[in-house]
């Protein structure tokens, strides 16, 4: 016989989750502190490290410092970076930390650091608590009112209460459930290639930035670790490029930059010939009309990808977890309920910032000429700017990104 002041626990919940990055460990470790079973599958055989630094800002800022990992994420913070930005005839037109001086307000907390090594706080805060499959990817997803059954690569078989695809850009989840990514992929433009060199010759803390127009060619090296290569171009249709085919990423950029191979191209490019380990990738985004069907929901970049034009895809992902993630813990019988509230919180913020970089692209990537003339003469007049206070005048362009989305009311901690 049961006592009867025993406390019935409730039943625990079952959460597949797709993608082992930012979103996916994220969102793992608020569900499994709330009593929930969460199963994450990730394709790769471990966490993928490697990527340019990302930001978390503002509001990612709050939702790090609730997941106790802030201080952490401050010991990864790269340090000061002098690049040199060359003009078209390679001739240095000014020597600045891009970062610092243009993106990040370092007094209101913004942390720069590895993309990697953020993946890496998150997976080893979750380690424990998350039960993750690597060498694994969904095959079918098969929803039904009450649970959602899935078969896997592996041929494994196993049903949960909910599926949360968190598996990027290219989701599979995505594209089993809502349709084919043709249907929700917009092309800015740039294809991208990012890559740890081999012997790139740079002191620590030194980098260099060298455009024409449509064109990025940039390495750098941060506090600690290898220097990375960088090199962005547009191409005429992005969605015909095969990105499995890293090989191309060298023939492309040999191509954009033909007749402009001032040092360091040349350098980057012959590094990125010899490279097996690349990021390559169109610079997108994702645009769906609704992030949820049933009791499947996406988060992150499968949902609401900005582009690394916005500076903002790894904020918004954390973000996005942890409103998903408050929804789920205040409604755990109301799957549909919780994940039209999370979209209803945090849509309009995303497409703030999806829209920015679709702004933001001409000083990135500065398309024509003329882009490029009025980019360069802003970076060559920052310092006078700064002098004379009409700095302002940037920050429309610049730190005008939103970062600030009130969580007021979520008390997950
Ligand atoms: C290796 C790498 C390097 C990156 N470099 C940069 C960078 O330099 N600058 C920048 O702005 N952004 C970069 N990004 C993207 C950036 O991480 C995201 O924009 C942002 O952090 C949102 O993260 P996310 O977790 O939603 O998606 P992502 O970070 O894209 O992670 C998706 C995860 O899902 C996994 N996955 C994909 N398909 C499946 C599948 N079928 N089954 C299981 N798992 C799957 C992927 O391996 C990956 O781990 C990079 C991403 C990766 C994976």
């Amino acid at each position: 016989m049961t006592d009867a002041t025993e406390q019935i626990e409730p039943p625990r919940r079952r959460a597949l989750v797709s993608g082992a990055s930012i979103a996916g460990p994220a969102l793992g470790y608020w569900l499994t502190r709330h009593g929930w079973d969460v199963t994450l599958v990730e394709r790769a055989a471990h966490v993928r490290g490697g990527g340019y630094p990302i930001d978390l800002r503002g509001t990612a800022v709050q939702v790090a410092k609730r997941m106790g990992i802030y201080d952490d994420v401050r010991r990864h913070q790269v340090g000061h970076r002098s690049t040199r930005i060359l003009n078209q005839a390679g001739r240095r037109i000014a020597t600045m930390d891009l970062s610092a001086e243009l993106l990040n307000d370092a007094a209101s907390g913004d942390v720069e650091l590895p993309r990697g090594d953020l993946a890496n706080v998150l997976y080893d805060l979750t380690r424990d608590s998350v039960d993750y499959v690597f060498n694994e990817s969904v095959a079918t997803i098969t929803p039904h009112d009450d649970r959602v059954d899935v078969t896997f690569v592996s041929g494994r078989a196993d049903s949960f209460d909910i599926v949360v695809g968190a598996d990027g850009i290219h989701s599979t989840t995505r594209r089993l459930v809502f349709g084919p990514e043709s249907d929700f992929i917009r092309h800015l433009g740039p294809i991208v290639a990012i890559w740890d060199m081999d012997e790139a010759g740079l002191a620590p803390c030194t980098g260099t930035m060298f455009n024409i127009p449509g064109c990025t060619a940039m390495h750098m090296r941060e506090n600690k670790g290898p220097a990375r290569g960088f090199v962005a171009f547009i191409v005429d249709d992005p969605g015909a490029v095969d990105l499995d085919d890293t090989k191309s990423a060298h023939r492309l950029a040999r191509r954009a930059f033909d007749g402009h191979l001032v040092p360091v191209v040349r350098q980057l490019l012959d590094d990125l010939e010899h490279t097996d380990d690349l990021f390559y990738d169109t610079v997108s985004q994702i645009h769906i009309d609704s992030w949820h069907r049933g009791r499947v929901v996406l988060v992150g970049d499968s949902a609401y990808a900005p582009s690394f034009l916005s500076g903002q895809g790894t904020s918004i992902a954390l973000i996005g977890a942890f409103v998903l993630a408050s929804e789920l813990v205040a409604a755990p019988d109301d799957p549909a309920g919780a994940f039209t509230a999370y979209e209803a919180r945090i849509r309009e913020f995303v497409e703030r910032n999806q829209a920015i970089a679709v702004r933001k692209n001409t000083n990135a990537i500065p398309r024509d000429a003329d882009a490029l003339r009025k980019r360069n003469l802003k970076l060559w007049a920052l310092p006078w700017l700064k002098r004379t206070g009409l700095v302002k005048l940037l920050d429309r362009g610049y730190k005008a990104t939103p970062t600030s989305l009130s969580i007021e009311g979520y008390g997950l901690t």
